[in-house]
């Protein structure tokens, strides 16, 4: 048995957890110099207020029905995702991070009976221990117990948690869960399904034409049919390290000049060395890019290059230098540029990296001071002088909230009146 943990609305429920004022209201977060809708609760929903949609569009009509946005804030997110998944992993025997706000579980060992009185005590722990709202799907696999997640989550019915044991109550919510909401179906999967006249999970677990799946979905297509027919091929993946670690972002405004170009790069390093040393990892390869925004009505131009560094490295002043390096020979004058990015690949673990005889002191002791200065007074206290410090190019978040659980500044505060 599978179960799937999904946090509700998670973005906003990480936003009404340290303002109780925003509990009530309409909310959502924004994202991309807000711009973008990227979480909604319930309330906002029923406003109509689109996922991924444009702010602009809605904003007048949603704040006069009592709506508010906020920017987004990834620090806290992230915090409290971490938070959830350490409780999770006190309550199963094994578990699967899959996506910052979800987690399969492992159910080894307990008896079916058991199982729905298992489900609704994660969600009363989760919500007691941390403040979050999960939705529980419990099913034989993996892919059943993401339907009965989405179920648990829309059918109010169900409070939050569902347990599709019996193949008759899995068929009968099957016949009416359309063929593009199940797990692993893309978009072009499903029209493709669609022309074979498979319009819902019953439709695709009933198909008896096992090539022809196999055919137009490959392999992973007959998975998950297989999964909906309750015969489990999908087992947990343990954590895996990231392949690749990525920082991008659009500009707040048009920038032009090589100086800003270099600061935001120097930035954008910092961030993804930190996040290489977390993970106890060197890189051998650094790419970045440049562009300026395909949507405006200027001159286009748009150029990645890469760096391959001769041994493996997480040293941020070192690959600072080596990315300006980069950029002066991509940067052109006089373009508009919007977006850049740093992406750190040819990932290698620490321990396992080849000594080389000839290879210099490396900054080690230097770069790990400055970790531990940034963890005790807050990050980026201290920071490579090519970071700038004014850094106007950055990206509108003008309605951001603290980061509450990770800045001792930003603490909440109790007020006594
Ligand atoms: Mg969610």
């Amino acid at each position: 048995m599978f179960a799937l943990v999904d946090c509700n609305s998670f973005y906003v429920s990480c936003e009404r957890l340290f303002n109780p004022s925003l509990r009530t209201k309409p909310l959502i977060v924004l994202s991309n110099n807000d711009g973008c809708i990227i979480s909604r609760s319930t309330e906002a929903k029923e406003l109509g207020i689109p996922m991924g949609g444009a702010y602009f569009k809605v904003k007048k009509e949603f704040e006069a029905k009592g709506g508010v946005s906020v920017s987004s804030n990834y620090c806290l997110y992230q915090d409290v995702s971490q938070r959830v998944m350490r409780e999770l992993e006190a309550l199963a025997p094994q578990i699967e991070v899959y996506s910052i706000d979800e987690a399969f579980l492992c159910l080894k060992g307990f008896s079916s009976k058991e199982l729905l009185a298992w489900g609704k005590k994660i969600k009363k722990t989760i919500y007691q221990n941390i403040g979050i709202p999960v939705s529980v799907g419990i099913a034989p696999t993996k892919v059943l117990a993401k339907m009965a997640g989405q179920i648990a989550k829309n059918n109010h019915l169900f409070n939050g948690v569902c347990f599709l044991e019996s193949i008759v109550t899995q068929e009968k919510f099957m016949a009416d869960f359309p063929i593009e909401c199940l797990w692993g179906i893309g978009r072009k999967s499903a029209l493709k399904l669609r022309s074979f006249n498979i319009k819902t999970a019953l439709d695709f677990k009933n198909f008896s034409n096992t090539y022809l799946v196999q055919k137009t979905l490959t392999k992973t297509g007959r998975q998950i049919q297989d999964e909906l027919r309750g015969i489990s091929c999908l087992g947990l993946n343990a954590i895996q390290e990231r392949k690749a670690i990525t920082s991008t972002r659009s500009f707040g405004r048009g920038v032009y000049s090589l100086e800003e170009l270099q600061e935001a790069i120097a930035n954008y390093v910092t961030k993804a060395a930190e996040k290489l040393r977390q993970q106890q990892s060197c890189c051998k390869l650094l790419s970045l890019y440049i562009r300026t925004s395909p949507f405006q009505d200027t001159s286009q131009y748009s150029r990645y290059a890469h760096f391959e560094f001769p041994h493996p490295t997480n040293d941020t002043l070192k690959m600072i230098k080596c990315a300006h390096n980069v950029l002066k020979d991509i940067y052109r004058p006089g373009y508009k540029y919007q977006k850049a990015g740093v992406i750190l690949s040819h990932l290698i673990q620490e321990n396992q990296i080849q000594l080389d005889f000839f290879q210099q002191q490396e900054n080690s002791k230097l770069i790990k001071s400055l970790d531990r200065i940034n963890q005790q007074f807050g990050s980026l206290s201290i920071k490579s002088a090519s970071c700038g410090t004014e850094n106007k190019w950055r990206m509108k978040s003008e309605y951001k909230s603290k980061r509450y659980t990770t800045q001792w500044s930003e603490i909440a505060e109790v007020k006594c009146i």
